[in-house]
């Protein structure tokens, strides 16, 4: 294998890069104007923001890692320590440490919280006591959850962590693909809240424990600029593979927009969203290209505010919250980043910055409205719940059209069909958001898995065959 063309310039293509950079000749074909897909970096009054991902998964080593090898470990930063909060019965709430997706390991603590009713309370403490059969093959988080905790337990705690991470439904997302440790347990019976109990540490560590997250100074979208940079692949930009064809020898993408009309190379990754994926696979691989093609994607939007500093009553504290859907709130989520990431109040002490998410599965309407009548909305709830705010300085909303792959029921056996299908492609891959894991981590994870397939199947055998 001696050149490989990467589609999707997104962290996902480009983790891939950097692991073939000594193997081939690689070219990027990005279809943005700029490499990094969701890593992206925008402008609020003037002051850099993260527009899309901000912090990458630190109890996992791929993103992480591979920051510091592109020459960005002394940048990585640990957010501000705040709990997990919940906006929920008419106040924010803390979520009690050692939760697992929301799901509590402390309900002594839990109850001081005041997240659940005395009745959503009594119901989860009743967990234990329910029988409880081992649960065969998959099922969604909210149908296994619902019958040991309670639907209020789902509603209040669950749904707006798994909100937050993939903005899609409880009932319809993959207990297996999202909690695969809770459906070890599910798959073995017996109480749930007993096993994770086992589980947790018997006493608190001594030492704080390791940031569960990081981010980057200066915005996350440094880590795909610095691997762009570093990898020694061409990174074509404003340029969309529309279609792909089998050579002799391998692969031609057929391009439009800025740059080269056709590539050719012997092996190519597929790094682009499930949805973009499905109508290159097509010709070749059409069962794989069905099952990507009918994976649904949640749409999203951020709306970053920037407020004068010296006109807030009160500096809101704390990092920012969850929304349960059943509050019936446009806001899903909001983060304080200017408290959340001490290098932004470090660039802009003057101005506090805070952002709100809002658009899960389903929501596609809400979305619709344009940036000013959606900031609107946004900043109408946020002084709900923050208090008073005066006018912002400036805001700036980042769309992201079907951002986010919900990984419904079955969709471990989806992965698993794509991936058989496609092994049947010689010198073809795929990696991004849609297979093992949508954060940054599971991403880098997924392109460095991609380019060591691709690796592994060119290996000269015992006798130097390839
Ligand atoms: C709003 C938002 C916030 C998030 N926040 C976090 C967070 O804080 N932490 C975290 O861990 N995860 C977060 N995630 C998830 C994570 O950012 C993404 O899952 C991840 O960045 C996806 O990377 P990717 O490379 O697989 O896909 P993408 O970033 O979507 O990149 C794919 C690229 O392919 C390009 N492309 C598509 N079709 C073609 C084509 N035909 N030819 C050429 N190029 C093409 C696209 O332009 C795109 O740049 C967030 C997601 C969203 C939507």
């Amino acid at each position: 294998m001696r050149s490989v063309i990467i589609i999707g310039g997104g962290i996902s293509g480009l983790a891939a890069a950097w692991h073939l950079r000594s193997q081939a000749e690689v070219t990027v074909v990005e279809a943005g104007p700029q490499p990094g897909g969701i890593l992206r970096t925008g402008t609020v009054a003037g002051i850099p923001v993260d527009d899309g991902a901000e912090a990458m998964l630190a109890l996992r080593p791929e993103a992480v890692d591979l920051a510091k090898s592109v020459g960005l470990g002394a940048d990585l930063e640990v957010p501000a320590r705040a709990p997990v909060t919940v906006w929920t019965r008419d106040a924010l709430r803390p979520v009690p440490a050692g939760h697992v997706m929301g799901i509590p390991t402390d309900l002594t603590a839990l109850r001081e919280t005041g997240l659940l009713s005395a009745e959503g309370l009594a119901r989860l403490s009743r967990e234990e006591e329910l029988p409880a059969p081992p649960v065969e093959g998959d099922t969604s988080v909210a149908g296994y959850l619902a019958e040991r905790l309670g639907q209020e337990a789902v509603d209040r705690l669950v749904e707006p962590m798994l909100g937050g991470i993939y903005a899609g439904r409880a009932d319809r997302t993959s207990l297996r693909a999202a909690l695969p440790a809770v459906a070890d347990i599910a798959a073995r019976g017996g109480s749930l809240l007993a096993a994770l109990r086992d589980r947790a540490p018997a006493a608190p560590a001594a030492r704080p424990a390791p940031p569960v997250m990081l981010g980057l100074r200066g915005g996350l979208a440094r880590l795909p600029r610095a691997i762009a940079n570093t990898c020694g692949a061409r990174v074509l930009t404003s340029c969309r593979v529309r279609e792909l064809q089998r050579t002799g020898t391998g692969w031609r993408a057929v391009l439009t927009g800025a740059g080269p009309r056709a590539l050719e190379a012997d092996a190519v990754v597929l790094a682009v969203p499930a949805y973009a994926a499905a109508p290159l696979l097509r010709p070749h691989a059409l069962a794989a290209a069905r099952e990507l093609g009918a994976i649904e994607h949640a749409t999203t939007a951020l709306v970053t505010l920037a407020f004068d500093r010296a006109l807030l009553p009160e500096v809101p504290e704390g990092n920012g919250f969850l929304v349960p859907p059943v509050e019936g709130r446009a806001v899903k989520a909001a983060t304080l980043l200017s408290n959340k990431w001490g290098w932004l109040a470090e660039t802009a002490p003057d101005t506090f910055v805070l952002r709100a998410s809002v658009g899960r599965l389903g929501e596609e309407s809400l979305l619709g409205r344009e940036d000013g009548e959606l900031a609107a909305v946004c900043l109408s709830e946020l002084r709900a719940v923050l208090g008073p705010l005066p006018r912002p300085l400036d805001f700036h909303v980042s769309r992201w059209a079907r951002g986010l792959p919900q990984y419904a029921v079955g969709h471990l056996d989806t992965v698993r069909a794509v991936r058989t299908a496609v092994a049947g492609l010689p010198g073809l891959e795929l990696c991004g958001s849609a297979y093992e894991g949508v954060g940054v981590a599971a991403c880098v994870a997924g392109g460095r898995d991609a380019a060591q397939r691709l690796c592994a199947g060119t290996e000269p055998d015992a006798r130097g065959r390839r």
